[in-house]
């Protein structure tokens, strides 16, 4: 590999995703250049390779590198994550700091903005967060997961002699869970279908179950959602209490033949989730035991991509990690 050259995944506009050799990107004023160490290939990257916000370029989006090159030289040479959403910086929202719902976004390997599959990318240094030592690389490239589970939190006031349940075993129902018997949220359940993946959330104080009972149907004061389906929808609205909150984290797309009506009969209260905030995550981390990378089910060099993306698509695992030493 030339000097100024680096390999990057990417999905073209036929939706071929290959290992490209291409010129590293150039920062810009108010930029920090990164060297990416680790990446983690995410639910939303598959979605994506299937068509999924039409995005072609870089591929990636969850992420820990090294400052090279920034204008603020405290930046340079520290370990960094970075928030994935590019504001304006004028509109109402970006003044607000709340970019993800700024109308003139980018995001990062998701909407005009190349991710962080490759050795190098540029963000703006105000979406890049130091990470302390005691947070390792493994756990720091589920920050941005662990926000968006945060992120429920920040949402709602959770009662705590209410009962919460899971649906989903996949990362981010995983991490919700872990955040929850961080924070002595009980009694929880997790519903999910695979036992390796439920392990992983090692309290005696969550129940898991494979399926649902008869006995579970409007017996709960929070739902979270995170199967990633619309069954995972309809899972939720049997399980909740009437005026009780469901907390939707799946970007379901299509509602058609869907009953709503259970929505107003029982006055259940939607809560649509998305991104959060890494600096609250990264001190989260700090202050409490997530065993984050255990989820790391596998991790390949960049040269073995297709290996890494095979392995992300097979559903018993839940993290498969990048790596990308020259
Ligand atoms: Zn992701
Ligand atoms: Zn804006």
């Amino acid at each position: 590999m030339q000097a100024n050259t680096m390999k990057a995944i990417i999905l073209d506009h036929k939706n071929n995703l290959n290992l490209h050799h291409v010129p590293l990107p150039v920062r810009k004023t108010g930029e920090c250049l990164i060297k990416v160490s680790k990446a983690g290939i995410c639910n939303t990257d598959l979605e994506i390779i299937k068509g999924y916000m039409k995005f072609h370029g870089i591929l990636g989006h969850e992420f820990v590198g090294e400052v090279i090159c920034a204008d603020s030289t405290d930046l340079i040479g520290k370990r960094v994550v970075g928030e994935i959403n590019i504001g304006c910086g004028d509109c109402f929202w970006c003044k607000r700091d709340r970019k993800e719902h700024c109308p003139n976004r980018s995001v990062l390997g998701i909407f005009n903005k190349d991710g962080c599959f490759a050795h190098y990318i540029t963000l703006p240094e105000k979406n890049c967060f130091l990470l302390p030592d005691s947070i390792s690389d493994e756990q720091a490239v589920f920050i941005e997961p662990l926000a968006a589970g945060l992120r429920i939190i920040h949402q709602i006031d959770i009662h705590p002699e209410s009962n919460a349940a899971i649906l989903g075993d996949g990362k981010l129902g995983l991490i919700i869970a872990m955040i929850f018997t961080a924070l002595g949220i009980m009694p929880i359940t997790l519903f999910g279908h695979h036992k390796n993946k439920m392990d992983i959330v090692s309290s005696p104080l969550i129940k898991k179950q494979n399926n649902i009972d008869s006995v579970d149907h409007q017996k709960y004061d929070y739902v979270i959602e995170a199967t990633g389906s619309k069954k995972g929808f309809e899972d939720a609205l049997n399980l909740v209490k009437p005026e009780g909150i469901v907390v939707l984290k799946s970007t379901i797309s299509d509602l058609s033949d869907f009953n709503l009506a259970p929505i107003v009969i029982n006055e259940i209260t939607i809560i649509g989730s998305r991104c959060g905030h890494f600096q609250p995550a990264i001190k989260f981390l700090q202050t409490h035991n997530i065993p984050l990378e255990k989820m790391i089910s596998k991790t390949y060099h960049i040269d073995r991509w297709q290996d890494a993306f095979l392995n992300a698509n097979d559903g018993s695992n839940v993290k498969v990690i990048l790596t990308f030493e020259q």
